[in-house]
């Protein structure tokens, strides 16, 4: 699973980080565009809430 944030649409909310800590917390720290998710299936359903509840609509999953 790889997730792409587009950075100019990110507002810094961190919802992100707090729906998910285990993926998004790194993501924040280095503020990459995109990046790979180790153990998709662990966190499958939290990400899935974290894009529906970006309020950016930034965060994109392929
Ligand atoms: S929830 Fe969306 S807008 Fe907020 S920090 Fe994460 S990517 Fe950015």
């Amino acid at each position: 699973m790889r997730i792409v944030i587009n950075k100019q649409a990110c507002i810094g909310c961190e919802l992100c980080v707090n729906t998910c800590p285990e993926v998004f917390l790194e993501w924040g720290l280095h503020m990459r565009a995109a990046f790979e998710v180790k153990e998709p299936e662990r966190y499958q359903a939290l990400v899935r809430k974290a894009v529906e509840d970006c309020p950016a609509r930034a965060i994109s999953v392929t």
